[in-house]
C-alpha cells in the first residue's frame, strides 16, 4: 500500500489534506496529499502508508470520516466485468498473508454531488461481488469484526479504489456516515449532532458510565432544546442556559431548570458532571470559556462545538484546540471530529485526565 484514503465532508478536503500533511510530517513521513475540492475524499501518498496508518489512529483524526489503506486503484476497465479485475488485483497486488480473508465488504462512493449517483451501482455491485469474493476465498462466509474489512470505493463507473480498514481503527459506518434518525420528540435537528457526538467520541463503556440517571449537566445556548433533550433522555438533571424559549414538553418530568442568562458568564455552584455547549460564537472565545469550565472544576466533562465559518479552517482548529489545552492547564483528554451532522463546525469532547 502506498496511500491512505480518507472520506470527508465535501468542501473540507483542504482541511483534511492539511491535517494529514501536518501530522504525517510531524511523524517523519514524507508524502503529499492528493485532493480535489468538493470530491469528498483525500488521498495521502507516501512510501510507508501501512506504518503511517498505524501511527494515525482514526480516533485522532478530526476531518476524516473514514480512514482506509489504499490497496489499489483501478480505472478504465470494462464496466461489463468489474469483478474480474478486482479479483486479479487482489491476487497479485494484495496476496493473502497467512491466507487471512476479509471479514466484511463495503462498497461505497464518496459523499459528493458528483459521486452520489453511483449509490445504485455500489449497492448492486456489492451484491454481485460478495459471492464472488467468498467463492475465491477472499471473504468470510459470515461477517467477522475481528478481521480487516475490504472497501470498494467507486469514483466513477469505471474507476474505483480498493481499500482496507480495521474495524477497531475506523468508523463503523459505510462512508463514515452515521445515519441517525430524528426522534419525533426531539425539539431540533441539532439533537442528532449531540447523539452522533456521544456515539462517535465516547466508547460503549464511557457511554454507560457517563450517561445515566442521577448525573447532572448544563447546556449553554440550549434553545430550543435539542441537546438538552438528549441529555434528559439519558436520565440527567439539566440546567439549560439561553435567553430563548425551550420546548414545553422538556419540563414534563421535572428534571430541567431553565435560566435566562449569558452562557459566557453563568457558572454553577459546585461541580456538574457535564457541560454541553452549542452557542454560535467565535471559536476562540468558545474554546477559552470551555477551558475555564474544566480548569475551575465546574464540570467533569464537556462536549462543545467550534463553528468554523472562516477560510483557514484547519489553522483555526489547531489554534483553538491548542488554546483550549493550554488554558485548561493540566493533562486533558481531547477528542475532536467533524461529525456527519456538523456543517461548518467541529465537535469536541474533553475531560481532565
Ligand atoms: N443545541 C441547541 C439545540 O439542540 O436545540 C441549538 C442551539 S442554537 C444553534 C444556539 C443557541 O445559543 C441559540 O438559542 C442562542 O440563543 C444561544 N446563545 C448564543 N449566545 C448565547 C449566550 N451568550 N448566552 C446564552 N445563549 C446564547
Amino acid at each position: 500500500p502506498d496511500a491512505l484514503f480518507c472520506h470527508c465532508r465535501a468542501g473540507f478536503e483542504p482541511e483534511l489534506a492539511a491535517e494529514l500533511t501536518e501530522r504525517a510530517a510531524s511523524l517523519g513521513h514524507a508524502g503529499y496529499a492528493r485532493t480535489e475540492r468538493g470530491s469528498g475524499f483525500v488521498e495521502f501518498i507516501c512510501d510507508e502508508a501501512t506504518q503511517l496508518a498505524r501511527q494515525l489512529p482514526f480516533a485522532s483524526l478530526i476531518f476524516a470520516r473514514q480512514k482506509l489503506l489504499r490497496l489499489a486503484e483501478l480505472r478504465g476497465f470494462d464496466p461489463k466485468d468489474r469483478i474480474g479485475p478486482i479479483l486479479a488485483v487482489l491476487d497479485t497486488a494484495v496476496r493473502r498473508r497467512d491466507s487471512e480473508p476479509f471479514g466484511d465488504l463495503w462498497v461505497e462512493h464518496p459523499d459528493s454531488d458528483d459521486a452520489r449517483p453511483l449509490s445504485g451501482l455500489a449497492r448492486s455491485f456489492g451484491n454481485a461481488l460478495r459471492p464472488a469474493l467468498r467463492k475465491a476465498g477472499w471473504l468470510t462466509a459470515r461477517e467477522d469484526a475481528r478481521l480487516p474489512r475490504l472497501h470498494v470505493v467507486f469514483l466513477a463507473g469505471d474507476h474505483l479504489v480498493l481499500g482496507r480498514s480495521h474495524p477497531g481503527d475506523s468508523a463503523p459506518w459505510p462512508q463514515g456516515i452515521a445515519r441517525l434518525r430524528m426522534h419525533p420528540q426531539a425539539p431540533s435537528r441539532s439533537a442528532l449532532k449531540l447523539e452522533e457526538a456521544l456515539l462517535t467520541l465516547l466508547d460503549e463503556d464511557e457511554r454507560s458510565e457517563l450517561l445515566r440517571e442521577g448525573l447532572t449537566g448544563a447546556d449553554l445556548g440550549a434553545a430550543p432544546g435539542g441537546w438538552t433533550w438528549v441529555m434528559l433522555h439519558h436520565g440527567l438533571h439539566m440546567t439549560a442556559v439561553d435567553n430563548g424559549p425551550l420546548r414545553a414538553h422538556l419540563f414534563d418530568d421535572g428534571r430541567l431548570e431553565h435560566l435566562r442568562a449569558d452562557g459566557f458568564r453563568w457558572q454553577p455552584e459546585g461541580t456538574l458532571d457535564w457541560m454541553v455547549c452549542d452557542m454560535v460564537e467565535q471559536p476562540r472565545r468558545v474554546a477559552e470559556r470551555m477551558a475555564s469550565w474544566l480548569r475551575e472544576g465546574w464540570c467533569r466533562q464537556t462536549i462543545f462545538n467550534l463553528k468554523l465559518p472562516m477560510k483557514k479552517r484547519w489553522d483555526e482548529t489547531r489554534l483553538c484546540l491548542d488554546l483550549f489545552a493550554k488554558q485548561v492547564g493540566g493533562p486533558v483528554d481531547i477528542r475532536a471530529r467533524q461529525l456527519y451532522h456538523d456543517r461548518e463546525e467541529i465537535t469536541v469532547f474533553a475531560r481532565r485526565k
